[in-house]
């Protein structure tokens, strides 16, 4: 089994977008439980780690890439 790689600050992918159409979630909190916010309507979720792995599609925009990027 592969294990996926996120950190803090990283911009996801689910597996099921947002019931608002957008599928792309910043993680703004890591710990037991990860914290996510929708990008398109600024909606936080609440999710435990092992859930957040299911769920976890691919990494859209690595936390480190975002500044370069602007
Ligand atoms: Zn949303």
């Amino acid at each position: 089994m592969q294990m996926k790689q996120f950190g803090l600050g990283d911009v996801v992918e689910m597996k099921k977008a947002h019931p608002c159409g957008t599928n792309a979630w910043k993680i703004i909190r890591m710990g037991a439980d990860i914290r996510m916010k929708c990008t398109g309507c600024d909606h936080s979720v609440l999710l435990p780690r092992s859930r957040f792995e299911k769920r976890l599609k691919r990494v859209l925009v690595p936390a480190g890439e975002q500044d370069a990027k602007e």
